[in-house]
């Protein structure tokens, strides 16, 4: 037995030990339409909860989720673009012991588990992945709408880690998964949703952003790509782009993968001391990591602006991969369960079986 690069259990084959078990469905209920309800009941499981911020469709799971700390300390602000390194190491505001200016933060503490254990929610989050697998077979069968599932979050708080643990096992067929890295000479010759809704699943599929439209709001604000006023536009623009999608069948989840500052240091340590992570590894990231207290701002900010009943916003405490992995399984297992899917009936006509 081995623990892989997101601490869970491997076989001497590198291939995930599975616990035998029904399936189970979390959530359900609410009719066809794509509007959001609460992944998990009240009595909330470690499920996520809503927020009740402003905007509706904010999630935080769990539920009792407080405050992030200030104790990150916020480096000093470098707008020249992400070209320049820093001469030192990062941390530089950490060591300093984290005077952080205020500001908002991302709601909830990374570190939560929602009183789960982690054999519990391994042994949940291996259901949720084997009902997803039926799930997604519906979806298709159905072919009324479409899963758009769109992961954010800081460097090395999981995103990867969520498509291979949660997705896993779903037919490759039936899942896309995006990755958005800095735009091309060609996407940035369009507009910023140019290239992201030419990735939007069609019906029957389940789409998957690693990273999104969301960067345009993010990396592009806490770097000034572009003047204050156009990135701020661009929150009211997400929304009716979203809310487009979801009228025309996409039923879409975001999750924010809100790791801590002190996680994000392990990971890259881990990925600078060992060779078989060292791809993981980005000079970038340690530049990034200067800006943490902007990117939390940031973030803060979007997840108000962009939270919306069509497409909300679940944060998840990502400083543990079991429990962001079990966050995520149900909230996506829910959304499907919600659409009421159905396979379709045998179509009569020439030919069909039955016939003659
Ligand atoms: P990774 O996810 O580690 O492969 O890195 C992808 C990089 O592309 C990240 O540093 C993102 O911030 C960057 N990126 C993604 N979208 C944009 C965008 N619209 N503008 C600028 N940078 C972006
Ligand atoms: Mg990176």
């Amino acid at each position: 037995m081995d623990v892989d690069g997101d601490g869970d259990a491997v076989d001497a084959e590198g291939a995930m030990v599975q616990e035998p078990d029904p399936a189970s469905a979390v959530g359900a209920g609410e009719g066809a339409s794509p509007a959001p309800r609460e992944p998990g009941g009240p009595d909330g499981g470690g499920a996520a909860a809503v927020d009740g911020g402003g905007a509706g469709g904010l999630r935080r799971a769990p539920g009792k989720a407080r405050r992030v700390s200030a104790e990150d300390g916020e480096a000093p602000a470098d707008r020249h673009g992400r070209g320049r390194a820093r001469g030192e190491g990062d941390d530089a505001g950490e060591r300093a012991g984290g005077g952080s200016a205020g500001g908002p933060r991302i709601p909830g503490d990374p570190r939560d588990t929602g009183g789960e254990t982690k054999e519990a929610a391994k042994a949940e989050t291996g259901r949720l992945r084997r009902r997803l697998a039926v799930l997604q077979e519906k979806l298709y069968a159905d072919g009324r709408y479409a899963l758009l599932i769109v992961l954010q979050g800081m460097d090395a708080s999981g995103k990867d880690g969520v498509v291979r643990h949660v997705f896993r096992g779903v037919n490759p067929q039936g899942v896309r998964v995006h990755s958005f890295k800095q735009p091309t000479p060609r996407e940035s010759a369009q507009d910023f949703l140019w290239r992201v809704h030419q990735a939007v699943p069609p019906k029957g599929m389940i789409g998957i952003f690693n990273r999104s439209h969301y960067e345009d709001v993010l990396v592009v604000r806490v770097h000034g790509l572009v003047p204050e006023g156009v990135w701020r536009s661009r929150y009211a623009r997400i929304n009716d782009f979203e809310h487009l999608l979801a009228e025309s069948g996409v039923r879409i989840l975001k999750f924010c993968l809100h790791i801590s500052k002190e996680e994000q240091r392990r990971r890259f340590d881990r990925r600078l001391l060992d060779a078989r992570r060292h791809w993981k590894f980005s000079p970038d990231d340690l530049r990034e990591r200067q800006h943490w207290a902007e990117y939390q701002r940031a973030y803060a900010e979007m997840l108000e602006a962009c939270a919306t009943p069509h497409a909300p916003w679940t944060i998840v405490p990502a400083d543990h991969k079991w429990y962001r992995n079990l966050v995520v399984g149900r909230a996506v297992v829910a959304a499907l369960e919600e659409m009421r899917l159905h396979y379709p009936q045998l179509r009569s006509g020439p030919g069909a079986a039955g016939e003659g």
